[in-house]
């Protein structure tokens, strides 16, 4: 068997159009799928044939490298979604966007920390995605994936091993496929208004107006350690479990900082922003900046929230 007999195979595909930065080359091979056996038979010939592959999702978390993936890109089309009494059953490759609109339209509520967020379940899973103090653990029940041996697998939300924009797919190269989410009836309008407010917040603090991927940075988990190195060159005392990175970079002075055409964003210095024609390699430069001069100046290492690709 050889690759381009899976049908729907493409070689040489652009991969910038499918990532919010809008940046990153080709890869070798890309697949676009929803059917679970496909992906199980395609895993399978990664393996005899020592083929590398990554997943795509929404393209919101991830820098492409210019010179694209030498490998097999897999993009999880499972737009699958429906409600069993209060357990909502949700394809990976359903936008988040559309997962709390179907929620809504249901008269269910309790997912106002994952409205805002772009990008797909699946992403959302990886990295835990989450906002004004919740991720999407909080509603989960169960993930459904496929593991490197190409078989069906499913973990219950304590397995998946999530925190602060961690889980065990991170980990691992599981694809996922679907997941199943808990949530309670409730004051739908209320709940609207909850979102409203959060969008008018995310646009007046945050560059929605550039391509990016968010924050670039985790926040920093303030330990004793931390505090130490800097009560005499910071003032911490606003915050209380985490550093915000945003606030980091912009004392370093480099809060509007560029490379070429990346930028940390005048607006919120963690937003690493493409502001027209920048390269992957200007934002990585960017990136490899900000964390030399924040390891320099407080002894912190920086750890991205964004993910690298072909890099
Ligand atoms: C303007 C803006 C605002 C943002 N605000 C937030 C925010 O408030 N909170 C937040 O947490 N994030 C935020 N983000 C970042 C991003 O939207 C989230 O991280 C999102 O969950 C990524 O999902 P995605 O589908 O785009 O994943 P991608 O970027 O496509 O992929 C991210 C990672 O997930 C993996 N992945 C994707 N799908 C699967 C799958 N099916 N199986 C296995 N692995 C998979 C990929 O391999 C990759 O490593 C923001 C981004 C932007 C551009």
């Amino acid at each position: 068997m050889i690759i381009t007999d899976f049908k729907n195979i493409k070689t040489n595909y652009n991969l910038a159009k499918l990532t919010t930065f809008g940046v990153g080359g080709d890869a070798k091979y890309f697949l676009q799928t929803d059917d679970i056996e496909e992906i199980q038979s395609i895993l399978k010939f990664c393996k005899n044939e020592n083929l590398k592959f990554k997943i795509i999702g929404g393209g919101s978390n991830l820098l492409i490298s210019d010179d694209g993936y030498d490998g097999l890109i897999l993009k999880i089309d499972n737009k699958n979604i429906h409600i069993d009494n209060n357990i909502f059953s949700v394809g990976a490759g359903v936008l988040l966007r559309d997962f709390v609109n179907f929620v809504i339209k249901n008269s269910y509520v309790g997912c106002d920390f994952i409205f805002g967020i772009p990008g797909t379940i699946g992403g959302a899973i990886y990295g835990n995605a989450g906002s004004f103090g919740g991720d999407i653990s909080n509603i989960i029940k169960s993930v459904r994936f496929i593991n490197s041996n190409s078989e069906i697998k499913e973990l219950d939300k304590k397995e998946c091993k999530f925190f602060y924009r961690e889980s065990i797919f991170k980990h691992h190269d599981f694809v996922i496929f679907d997941a199943k989410f808990d949530l309670p009836k409730g004051d739908v309008n209320a709940f609207k208004k909850i979102m409203l407010e959060r969008i008018k917040l995310r646009n007046s603090k945050q560059p929605w107006e550039y391509k990016s991927a968010g924050s670039f940075f985790k926040n920093v988990e303030i330990n004793n350690d931390i505090r130490k190195n800097l009560e005499n060159i910071l003032d911490l005392s606003k915050f209380i479990d985490n550093i915000p990175a945003g606030f980091l970079i912009e004392s370093v002075g480099l809060k509007g900082f560029c490379i070429g055409d990346a930028q940390a964003s005048e607006k919120h210095a963690n937003f690493l922003i493409n502001k027209g024609d920048a390269k992957a390699k200007d934002i990585y430069n960017l990136a490899k900046i900000i964390k030399e001069k924040i390891k320099k100046e407080y002894n912190i290492n920086l750890k991205e929230e964004v993910q690298y690709l072909g890099f």
